[in-house]
């Protein structure tokens, strides 16, 4: 597993003042109870300002979603960081699949902790911001695709880990047949004002799922925008 050897080209020059905010959100963030290390280390360094409309770049480091157009939020960090945090938990997973890039802050922060991430977005415009971001970022390890991420990626399967970042009404059972014998899943399921984090792995009699919180996340839509 790699964290940041080295400053990012985007990270530097860009002065205290965005990472004292990031250092003071990581503090909030271990405070509201995420402990892995790895994570907040990430959260650390990773610049979400890049990630919104510079009109919004000054609420960046607050613990909030925030609209990235086409009625689509980027993920409050306490969210994305937990979510990370959950599918680190069991294991060391590769290979990562994540359904709704959105911003691609949520594939950023994988992708700056396990070899691999693949990540669905099904609103061409917004896939194709965050694949600028990547490369500006030189996060080189990210492979994307403008699809109906509830398909799934089936010819980069099986996946030692996969996160939906928007709500379907149930588990996609397309997803879970794309995970690796011992591998994880967290999504938010249930309709708007109901939803519930899940995070499901296989045991010896089916699925263990397991209720994490309430959330509250954009409905996981089908086709493509
Ligand atoms: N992970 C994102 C969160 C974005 S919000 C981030 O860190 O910014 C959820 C995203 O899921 C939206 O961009 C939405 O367009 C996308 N989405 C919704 N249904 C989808 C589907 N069936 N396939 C792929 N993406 C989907």
């Amino acid at each position: 597993m790699t964290t940041f050897q080295r400053p990012l080209p985007e990270a530097r020059g860009l002065g205290m003042t965005s990472q004292r905010a990031r250092d003071r959100l990581v503090e909030r963030l271990a405070a509201k109870g995420i402990a892995d290390r790895r994570v907040l280390d990430v959260l650390r360094q990773l610049p979400r300002h890049l990630f919104v409309d510079e009109a919004l770049a000054t609420r960046a480091y607050e613990d909030d979603a925030l609209p990235i157009g086409q009625g689509q939020t980027i993920s409050q960090p306490y969210i994305v960081a937990r979510m990370t945090e959950l599918v680190l938990e069991h294991g060391r997973p590769r290979r990562v699949l994540e359904v709704g890039t959105g911003s691609g802050y949520q594939c950023a922060v994988l992708a700056s902790l396990v070899e691999q991430v693949c990540t669905v977005e099904r609103i061409e415009e917004l896939l194709r911001t965050a694949r600028r971001r990547f490369r500006k970022l030189g996060l080189a390890n990210i492979r994307s695709r403008h699809d109906d991420g509830r398909l799934g990626w089936p010819d980069q399967a099986p996946f030692d880990a996969i996160i939906v970042t928007a709500a379907g009404t149930d588990l996609e059972e397309a997803l879970l047949t794309q995970l690796a014998p011992t591998g994880v899943l967290v999504a938010p399921v249930g309709p708007s004002g109901l939803q519930r984090l899940v995070r499901v792995r296989a045991g010896e009699d089916g699925w263990i799922r397991e209720m994490i919180a309430e959330v509250s996340f954009v409905p996981l839509l089908g086709g493509v925008g």
